[in-house]
């Protein structure tokens, strides 16, 4: 695999990963020192969210080319982005980790650090192609989203959803690319697989990013500015 930058030692990259991100608000922190379970507003990882999407294409390293947007999921629901690198690292023998260029949390391991909805940087850091297809070239020039949870087993959290929404709509506006080359796993590698999993909305999914932003954003969030629509 052709690499434009290794990092001497992961751990430094996914701590940068992590402050640029932010972090929990108090009064979450809060609530989970007093021992009760623990959750965060989806509105604040909807702003968390809003806010690394604005920074998330100036990076030290060119963008890539991207061209086509795939969703997976994990089909583990206690997955985190540190686990997946680890995995991948060792399963792939990448030095970068995750093949995935973004992950979205399910709010269950590590509720307050990375609640539902929660969209982190992976691979996307790096700016590197991920191996997360087995036709890569029915989908050139990919960027891999991947939902962590099980979608062959329950419902899409509406929130994972919205999230999912937000970002591909990021990333279509960046790269210019048509909801016709916005795709699943499935969508891609056919009866290889059943990732994101049958309860994945697609057509939900599919429809949502063809409809107007603006609208959306205003009624999600309705004491937001409509003129910050990611
Ligand atoms: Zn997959």
């Amino acid at each position: 695999m052709r690499r434009r930058r290794f990092f001497s030692h992961a751990g430094g990259a996914l701590t940068v990963g992590a402050a640029a991100l932010g972090l929990p608000g108090l009064s979450s922190l809060a609530r989970a020192k007093r021992g009760r379970r623990p959750t965060v507003p989806y509105a604040e990882t909807r702003e968390r969210n809003r806010a690394m999407f604005e920074g998330m294409f100036e990076l030290e390293v060119p963008l890539l080319d991207f061209d086509w947007i795939v969703v997976h999921h994990t089909a583990a629901e206690y997955a985190t982005l540190e686990g997946i690198d680890r995995y991948h690292r060792n399963h792939f023998g990448d030095p970068l980790g995750a093949e995935y260029h973004f992950v979205i949390n399910n709010g269950k391991k590590r509720p307050v650090e990375k609640p539902i909805g929660l969209v982190e940087q992976a691979r996307w850091r790096h700016q590197e192609w991920a191996a997360h297809l087995f036709h890569p070239e029915r989908a050139p020039g990919s960027c891999a989203i991947c939902l962590i949870g099980n979608f062959e087993k329950r419902a899409l959290p509406e929130e994972m959803l919205d999230a999912c929404v937000a970002l591909t709509r990021a990333l279509m506006k960046r790269f210019k690319i048509p909801v016709e080359r916005v795709t699943t796993h499935r969508g891609v590698d056919r009866r290889l697989t059943q990732c994101p999993g049958k309860h994945f909305p697609r057509e939900e999914f599919l429809r949502r990013l063809s409809e107007a932003a603006p609208a959306e954003t205003a009624e999600a969030v309705e004491a937001e500015p409509a003129d910050e629509a990611p």
